[in-house]
């Protein structure tokens, strides 16, 4: 899954395009971010003179909460992975190629094979919304007592209310009048 041998690819003339759909059923991406929905998608692998350009073009939706009120939010999600790989080994002669003069590029394997999996991964987790709301209008929660504004819009508290642990906060003052 994301991945893909190349090694036909690499015998075309530069140029030639090939494309693949994508419908990943699942792809973990972190401990604490899920996927609510399939990857989807295509992958368009093209031939240059030294490499294989790669251009994902996909669409998700992350399991999130709002940042608002913590109501479960699923977040649509689309990204756009382009990635160069470079060979390995030697294509006519089976030899490894010498890759220190670019250790940081993105290699096939020793069998022509393109993993996409790790681009994909971080490209999901830079889409991740960063204050996801359950909508856009969505009041929160109360300060005081944590209920769900949305549910109680006329909700509130009187003076009396207060928790009298946070009535002692609320008097507090940073410097302390001690007169
Ligand atoms: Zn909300
Ligand atoms: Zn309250």
């Amino acid at each position: 899954m994301l991945s893909y041998n190349v090694a036909g690819l690499l015998r075309a003339t530069p140029g030639t395009v090939r494309r693949y759909p994508v419908h990943a059923a699942d792809l973990e991406i972190a401990a604490d971010l899920r996927l609510a929905a399939p990857i989807d998608g295509e992958v368009r692998l093209s031939r240059t003179g030294r490499s294989i350009l790669a251009r994902a073009e996909l669409r998700t939706a992350l399991e999130e909460r709002c940042s608002r009120c913590l109501a479960p939010v699923t977040a649509p999600v689309t990204v756009l992975v382009d990635e160069e790989a470079l060979p390995s080994i030697d294509l006519l002669t089976g030899q490894p190629l010498d890759t220190s003069a670019e250790p940081e590029a993105l290699r096939l394997d020793e069998h022509h094979e393109l993993d996409l999996t790790e681009s994909v991964r971080a490209a999901v987790v830079l889409a991740e919304p960063i204050r996801p709301l359950c909508r856009p209008d969505c009041r929160g929660l109360c300060e005081v007592c944590g209920a769900d504004l949305n549910r109680e819009p006329g909700h509130g508290h009187d003076e009396h209310d207060i928790d009298p642990r946070l009535a002692v906060l609320s008097e507090w003052r940073p410097g302390g009048d001690t007169a």
